[in-house]
């Protein structure tokens, strides 16, 4: 930062503030008088700038890059223009300030130590209310940036949650969700069925159909299985080409019903890999089992799995229980 005299001998103007807008008096312009006017050089940062001072933009602009020093940088930057002010948080709570500030251009900034701020404060009612207004508009520009931060987290958090290619929920929505559901069944008293879905000779429909048709299939068949699902029911990808739908408050008795009901949809579904070239059915095999009494989430999917397996040797495209 190279200093350039005083505010007092150049050609600027209190006027030329926002902050002292209507405080032009002759008490508040000789104080500004005595602050020294600092010139940067285009991408030079402003030394020491953890010191609580006000810097005013004469000329040129800088570029503030707030909380680089907490962490939670979130590549917002603003411009501060000719006029514009930077630091009077700092100057006011005394806290370091957490900004980097820079140059964008070659840049004139008026500098207006704490001690100072204070004294003009006392001088002009006009500058304490400039500053009010100041710092009205900054909590409310925070306050709708941290709206904006918490509604990217929880669109990445859906995001993460759903599987990419079939739609339906993760394992890690999975890991999350079932012990709740399932200590929720216990703590209510209200039964929890568990059906596993597992698709027939899938790998043989690779390798007759390519992989990419595979895909195609394994997104319908979890279209099919989702559209024909109550609301409080969910279909999960368990992985590969397994699925499993978790239904709350549901006996063994309906969970059988419903699972009968997807095999059938399941049965009656074409995949169309190509309008001229529709695929063969794509069939699969549920396995259901109801939540026993004491019983914890991992050993539920083990008596699914075990049903799924005595519908697959039964011959696949139906329902075990
Ligand atoms: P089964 O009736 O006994 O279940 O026979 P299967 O061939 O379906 O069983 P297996 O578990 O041996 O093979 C599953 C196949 O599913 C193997 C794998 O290539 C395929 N698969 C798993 N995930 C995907 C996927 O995301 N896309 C495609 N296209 N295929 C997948
Ligand atoms: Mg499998
Ligand atoms: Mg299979």
């Amino acid at each position: 930062m190279e200093h350039i005299g005083l505010f007092g001998a150049s050609s600027y103007q209190v006027g030329d503030l926002q902050l002292f807008r209507d405080s032009a008096d002759a008490a508040v312009a000789a104080l500004l008088a005595t602050c020294p006017l600092v010139r940067l050089q285009p991408g030079q940062a402003i030394a020491d700038a953890r010191r609580a001072r006000l810097y005013i933009v004469l000329r040129g602009a800088l570029e503030v890059a707030t909380d680089t020093a907490t962490g939670m940088a979130d590549g917002t930057v603003s411009k501060v223009l000719p006029g514009e002010s930077v630091g009077e948080q700092s100057v006011l709570d005394e806290e370091s300030n957490l900004s980097a500030i820079s140059a964008v251009e070659e840049t004139d900034l008026l500098v207006i130590e704490a001690e100072l701020v204070w004294q003009l404060i006392d001088a002009s009612n006009a500058l304490a209310r400039n500053l009010l207004r100041l710092l009205s508009f900054r909590i409310r520009a925070a306050n709708a940036q941290l709206r904006r931060r918490q509604k990217v987290g929880e669109f990445y958090r859906q995001l993460s949650m759903v599987d990419g290619l079939t739609g339906l929920y993760n394992r890690a929505w999975l890991n999350d969700l079932l012990p709740t559901m399932v200590a929720t069944a216990h703590g209510a008293n209200t039964p929890l069925s568990l059906i596993m879905i597992d698709l027939d000779h899938f790998k043989r429909f690779n390798d007759s159909h390519g992989h990419l048709a595979g895909d195609q299939a394994l997104r319908a068949a979890a279209q099919v299985l989702s559209a024909a699902l109550r609301p409080n029911d969910c279909a999960v990808r368990y992985g590969g080409e397994e699925m499993m739908v978790i239904l709350p408050d549901t006996s063994d008795k309906v969970a059988a019903l419903v699972a009968e009901r997807l095999c059938e949809r399941l049965r009656q579904s074409v995949v169309f890999a190509d309008m001229r070239c529709p695929l063969p059915h794509v069939t699969a095999s549920f396995g259901v089992a109801p939540l026993a009494p004491g019983q914890d989430e991992h050993a539920l999917i083990a008596a699914a799995d075990a049903a799924l397996y005595r519908a697959k040797h039964a011959g696949r495209n139906r329902v075990s229980t």
